[in-house]
């Protein structure tokens, strides 16, 4: 086996239990959080949300232990992922050190459909979370943040920021159809995240969605299922576009996006096409910036991925440099069981200076705080 390679990673989950809900809030509330029901035949499942049911096919109905194609090992369960203790065992056998930690069924909540309520569910998640920060300061947790208003997004993430949390989880739209990330409501929203030196999180799957819609259109027709996971990527990228166009980055330069499980080329992609834009249609573009539209995407957004074999290009090739590596622990689409191989794979052809940057660096600028990961090649005890 080669050297080890320890990673940090820019997109991993808690795996928040139910019972959350039903020991922090009242009865009739916790009825209204988002849970998830399979069917006995385990083919579909439907997720409760705020009286509204959204049903989806499960992705593994059974599940192969080694995917017949790429020769990757799925795994049916991460050992440690309901545990913060056990979970750094796990991580020290894939080489992961730190983890900017999102939540799984949380992502859910930004379907709600009452702001306080919405506020109350992200509380008891948050103060749950915090925990597993205060346990180990690999693991940097994202804030759930309620967006069903400006005033309990605003509240969330001055209280959160307090308690010392680094990085705030915000949907690709903060509601279904209000204002969205470039409207002037939002302002006092990016005031306090630069205020309080939060990083803003997107996450792949985190849209908000009506059941009407999400039931008619996801999982639908030939090719669905494909076409649905390339789109929650595109979500993604158009709220870091919100945010690089309607200047948030201009007013507020010290503030930093994560786009997590999304790839990495659409950045440069994405910069071509807005420099473009910015440089062609001087009399229909507002609000104009100290800078060009590129250069707040290169330096205030950075990209994660997990698989993709194009991503290292957009730093080795195209000027991008923060790409990020991402484990996506413990989900299906992540590289538990077979990070080593996947890490070995994706950084064969960089130098150690891309190589670094990408395994380690960038996630280290987001977030100094965490102690460096150990070098290449150290094997630590199980426990650490
Ligand atoms: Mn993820």
């Amino acid at each position: 086996m080669e050297k080890k390679i320890w990673a940090n990673s820019c997109d991993s989950h808690l795996m928040e239990p139910f019972e959350l809900f039903r020991e922090n809030l009242t009865p009739e509330q916790a009825d209204r959080m988002p849970r998830a029901v399979r069917d006995e035949d385990g083919q579909f499942e439907t997720i409760y949300v705020d009286g509204q049911e959204f049903r989806r096919k499960v992705p593994f109905a059974k599940r192969p232990m080694v995917d017949p194609q790429t020769g990757l090992g799925v795994v049916d369960r991460a050992p440690g992922q309901n545990d913060m203790r056990l979970r750094l065992k796990d991580l020290n056998q894939e080489g992961v050190w730190g983890e900017l930690v999102y939540t799984s069924i949380g992502m859910w909540m930004h379907s709600m459909r009452d702001p306080l309520l919405m506020l109350a569910g992200c509380q008891v998640i948050n103060d749950w979370a915090i925990e597993y920060q205060r346990f180990s300061p690999r693991y940097v947790c994202t804030a759930m943040i309620p967006t069903l208003s400006v005033e309990t997004a605003v509240s969330e993430v001055e209280r959160t920021a307090d308690m010392g949390f680094k990085i705030a989880m915000l949907p690709t739209s903060p509601t279904v159809d209000g204002p969205n990330w470039h409207r002037d409501d939002w302002h006092p929203l990016w005031g306090m995240m630069a205020e309080t030196g939060m990083h803003v999180g997107f996450h792949a799957g985190s849209d908000p969605h009506e059941a009407d819609t999400f039931n008619g259109t996801y999982h639908g027709g030939p090719g669905g299922h494909l076409m649905n996971y390339y789109e929650a990527s595109f979500h993604m990228q158009m709220a870091a576009a919100k945010l690089v166009a309607s200047g948030v980055f201009d007013r507020h330069p010290t503030l930093k996006c994560v786009v997590s499980e999304g790839g990495a080329t659409w950045v440069p992609f994405m910069a071509d096409r807005l420099d473009e834009a910015y440089r062609q249609h001087v009399n229909q573009v507002w609000p104009k910036f100290k800078r060009l539209p590129s250069e707040y995407l290169f330096e205030n957004v950075y990209a994660s991925f997990q698989h993709d074999r194009s991503a290292p290009q957009a730093l080795a090739a195209m000027g991008y440099q923060n790409v990020c590596w991402g484990s996506d622990y413990p989900h299906l689409e992540g590289t538990f069981g077979h990070t080593q191989k996947t890490l070995h794979e994706l950084v064969a052809d960089l130098t150690p200076a891309q190589r670094e940057r990408i395994t380690k660096g960038a996630f280290q600028e987001l977030f100094p705080h965490v102690p460096p990961a150990p070098e290449d090649g150290t094997e630590l005890p199980e426990d650490v």
